[in-house]
């Protein structure tokens, strides 16, 4: 008997790293199984709430593999989560597959505009996030259909991440209380980990309402809605050297008018405000909204705030870090081969910037610390569950994100190498995170540590509804 428990023990350790091993290579071949279905993401292209046959896509190949899967969760038609196994622990994993509009490209190593597009294109990876996620959610769920693993893996598809911000509404619908901890990762030019965080940010469309008049035959009869956002886009800019270190203040033009000879009846500009603090940025945005109030005031036209919703900036959690980067670095085989090396060296020509060496994707940079510099939706998971993430080198190293380069570099298999290497991590990490109990305590601690008695609040108003029309610019009725 106690030679049998001995030996049991002895054995233990390897056939938990032998059960580790095998999901980790389930992740790989599901990625690649899964690699097409990123292609298709990829070509679609869809914007943000608009993501109908991406989530179709997605939502088929979950149901094939077994989950449970509900659509349309937090009144979002294209948001859905799918589930496998039953109990604790739950863990989750986030996807997502927007994509950017004004960035359609091909994929080759020089500018090209995609001909059969809609204008739009994946410039921050987005195709590969879900299909990455799921991939490494399916590995799971096999390793719990086989009685290894014990609990429930979520896997949550996000729509709307580029300005929607749909796990604000996600997280404000309780979609992510019951988990335990949630996963996430993100392409890039570069392999990274650490505890690192992003900023906070408030998105919201201005739209003026004037009168139109022929723009030289009654000028005095006009009143420009255009003016009343040159105005604002102007007072924001003078505002700009008033606002706490580390703001970002940034707008474009959605509609402004469409003849030289007519003032223009109707105008919209789309603003962000960030800050690495969510209070700040909730300080900021009403001075921002005065900039706008202002603009109205002085053109004698009116005003309509379309308040899209605020996102919280990432809570890292550096116990979960910790154990992503181990994975990462030790799953890290990324090389490219000839072709690759072609494309990379010709995308590089296109750069603003000197390139970094190639080889740079072999590395995994620690990232702890540092603010990615955009902002993103998992910022409100964060506050309510504890929250890892990583990054892949799905680009050339020193591609820009939100970059033609990066859209180019995404219908490769360059990416198709990255995407791989995600699915592999995430399914070490949360197999990792499975069976450690005593880890996913010391993160909820963690958790707990950060938030020092603050309490999440989504920056949302009242019963906001999540804003599903928010990449179209239009009039809105009743004027
Ligand atoms: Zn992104």
């Amino acid at each position: 008997m106690r030679l049998l428990s001995l030996l049991a023990l002895l054995a233990f350790p390897a056939l938990a790293l032998a059960q580790k091993d095998a999901a980790i290579k389930s992740a790989a071949a599901h990625a690649d199984v899964n690699w097409p279905a990123a292609l298709k993401i990829w070509n679609w292209a869809e914007p943000g709430y608009q993501e109908k046959k991406s989530a179709e896509e997605l939502a088929a190949i979950a149901e094939k593999a077994g989950f449970k899967v509900t659509k349309g969760v937090a009144k979002i038609p294209t948001a859905f989560t799918a589930e496998f196994g039953s109990g604790k622990p739950v863990i989750g994993i986030l996807g997502e597959f927007d994509a950017l509009p004004e960035l359609s490209q091909e994929a080759v190593p020089f500018r090209s505009p995609r001909k059969d597009g809609n204008g739009y294109g994946h410039a921050c990876g987005h195709h590969l996030f879900g299909t990455a996620s799921l991939a490494a959610s399916i590995a799971i769920a096999e390793q719990i259909k086989a009685g290894k693993l014990k609990g429930t893996i979520r896997f949550y598809m996000c729509p709307a991440e580029e300005g929607g911000a749909a796990k604000v509404f996600m997280t404000r619908a309780g979609l992510f209380d019951d988990c335990d901890t949630v996963l996430h990762w993100h392409p890039g030019a570069r392999n990274s980990a650490g505890d690192a965080s992003c900023l906070a940010r408030i998105a919201v469309k201005f739209r003026f309402h004037g009168t139109p008049a022929h723009a030289a035959g009654s000028p005095e009869k006009g009143r420009s809605a255009l003016d009343a956002l040159v105005l604002t886009m102007h007072g924001v800019e003078l505002l700009r050297e008033h606002t706490p270190d580390g703001t970002r203040l940034h707008h474009t033009v959605t509609s402004g008018g469409g003849a030289a000879n007519v003032v223009p009846e109707f105008a919209e500009g789309f603003f962000y405000v960030r800050h690495p603090k969510a209070d700040v940025v909730q300080k900021l945005y009403p001075r921002v909204l005065k900039c706008a109030q202002a603009g109205a005031l002085a053109t004698e036209t009116k005003l309509e705030v379309a308040y899209l919703g605020g996102t919280m900036e990432i809570l890292p959690n550096d116990t979960l870090a910790q154990v992503a980067k181990k994975n990462l670095t030790a799953l890290n085989d990324l090389k490219y081969d000839d072709t690759e090396t072609k494309f990379a060296l010709r995308l590089r020509e296109t750069f603003p910037d000197k390139a970094p060496p190639l080889e740079e994707i072999e590395r995994v940079f620690d990232v702890s610390g540092k603010s990615s510099g955009g902002s993103t939706d998992v910022g409100d998971v964060s506050w309510v569950v504890p929250v890892v993430g990583f990054g892949t080198a799905c680009w050339v190293p020193g591609t820009p994100g939100h970059s033609w380069q990066a859209v180019a570099c995404g219908g490769t298999t360059i990416a198709k190498k990255g995407m791989n290497l995600a699915a592999r991590t995430l399914a070490a990490t949360a197999y990792d995170l499975f069976t450690d109990a005593d880890l996913r305590a010391a993160a909820k601690a963690e958790l707990t540590k950060r938030l020092d008695g603050r309490k999440y609040a989504a920056m949302l108003e009242k019963d906001q509804p999540p804003p599903l029309d928010y990449r179209d610019s239009k009039r809105k009725s009743g004027e």
